[in-house]
């Protein structure tokens, strides 16, 4: 697959085109970003990790039937994929009450909510992804009943098995975000599942000492982001247990596979 010009760049991907017009090339770059781009840096090996955690968990979805833009992965650090458009709302899923939603409304960090949660943010960078009702969606047009029903279907089968697939392997999973796309298949829309997840779009915390195994590390200034993400990926199952990734190797083995292309 022949990468073709860049079509966008966000903050932590490029988007590339191909030869096929349905197609792109995801690339994971290893910038970090936070609070609305005001905390920056690179950190090396995170786009590998996250590319093989958001391959993982998407095709694990594929496999129970959700709908999902992964074509498959090409190399360390890119996946084609299919080209959507992007429905303009991170949708936002908790099961455990932490970050912006403890502080906007006061709640207790760590409180499990009886149901999961959905908040819709608008995806707007320059307004800083600010919260917003249903209503606005229809208000505006960002999408439409019909579109939001099945988001919100989907969305609670991702959730109950992204819950338990990380239990499974001693992680709970407090909360994350998901984008949806509109593909065209025979003249009408579908919606699917798009953008990635990895621990820079969900909280993952270790089941027995609540140890951030995610971006709050780099939020926080926790250190250690890359062993986390490691951990995250050896649970998995994507890592062997006997390799001891570091920041080092996982972005030389990234560098030997562009060569080698
Ligand atoms: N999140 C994300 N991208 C965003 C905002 C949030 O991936 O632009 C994820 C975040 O990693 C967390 C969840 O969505 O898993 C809820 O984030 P929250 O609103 O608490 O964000 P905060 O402002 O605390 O980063």
């Amino acid at each position: 697959m022949k990468k073709g010009k860049k079509l966008y760049e966000g903050k932590a991907k490029i988007i590339y085109a191909t030869q096929d017009k349905d197609l792109v090339i995801q690339y994971f770059k290893d910038d970090a970003t936070a609070f609305n781009n005001q905390k920056k840096t690179t950190i090396d090996g995170k786009g590998v990790l996250n590319n093989r955690i958001s391959e993982h968990i998407l095709s694990n979805l594929s496999q129970i039937g959700i709908k999902n833009h992964l074509v498959k992965r090409l190399n360390m650090r890119e996946q084609i994929v299919k080209l959507v458009e992007i429905i303009p709302i991170e949708f936002i899923v908790r099961n455990v009450a932490t970050g912006s939603l403890t502080k906007r409304l006061g709640i207790e960090d760590g409180t499990v909510l009886k149901e999961p949660l959905i908040e819709y943010c608008l995806k707007d960078d320059k307004l800083g992804d600010p919260l917003i009702a249903e209503e606005h969606i229809y208000a505006f047009e960002w999408a439409n009943k019909k579109e939001i029903e099945k988001v919100k279907k989907m969305i609670l089968r991702i959730n109950d098995f992204m819950i338990g697939m990380f239990r499974g392997i001693g992680i709970k999973l407090i909360d994350f975000k998901l984008e949806f796309g509109r593909l065209k298949v025979n003249g009408k829309n579908e919606i699917i599942l798009a953008d990635e997840i990895s621990p820079d779009t969900c909280r993952l915390w270790d089941s027995i000492t609540d140890k951030k195994l995610d971006k709050d590390r780099f939020r926080k200034d926790l250190g250690d982001l890359i062993p986390a993400y490691t951990e995250v990926a050896k649970r998995l199952g994507i890592l062997h247990e006997q390799s001891n990734v570091s920041a080092v190797n996982v972005t030389q083995l990234s560098s030997v596979k562009k060569k080698s292309r």
